[in-house]
């Protein structure tokens, strides 16, 4: 069984997920606006994986006896100067979850949760990849200039 706190913390991850989906959904929905159909496709399921995300923390409460809640989900940012500065955007929010994934682990250690420790580390992990494959994208942006982009755009497009 899992304890109140570590369910509330786990719960609070769920919001934050979501609310992820809905910022790369917003992001994915710009990009098609702006004619970089690539990008979006990207973004669209980069949103999806961001849902992923909080179906396999809500699974796991339930799992351990928990209750998984979805809350209200704050408004997200919307409009973006360019495809630059949307995955600029991108890497810094991924940073910040990395952050909340940790502060998540901290918890789920002071409570002394083994399994959820062990659980929370796949997220740890995972947290390495996006912010890789976010700074990598926002490098390759840099590096191809705006001639560039269109080969950018067609290779996200193979996501
Ligand atoms: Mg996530």
């Amino acid at each position: 069984m899992i304890t109140e706190k570590l369910q509330k913390a786990i719960n609070d991850q769920i919001t934050a997920e979501l609310w992820s989906s809905n910022l790369y959904l917003q992001m994915s929905y710009f990009l098609e606006k702006e004619g970089w159909s690539g990008c979006a496709h990207w973004m669209m399921k980069q949103s999806e994986e961001e849902k992923e995300h909080a179906n396999e923390l809500a699974h796991y409460l339930i799992k351990r006896g928990g209750e998984a809640k979805v809350s209200m989900i704050d408004v997200v940012p919307a409009g973006w100067g360019s495809v630059l500065e949307v995955f600029e955007h991108v890497y810094k929010h991924e940073c910040h979850v990395s952050e909340l994934i940790n502060d998540l682990v901290d918890i789920a250690s002071a409570e002394k949760d083994k399994a959820s420790q062990d659980f929370l580390w796949g997220f740890v992990r995972e947290q390495v990849e996006e912010e890789a494959t976010a700074s990598d994208i926002v490098a390759k942006i840099k590096r191809a200039g705006e001639s560039g982009l269109f080969f950018i755009d067609s290779q996200l497009a193979q996501r």
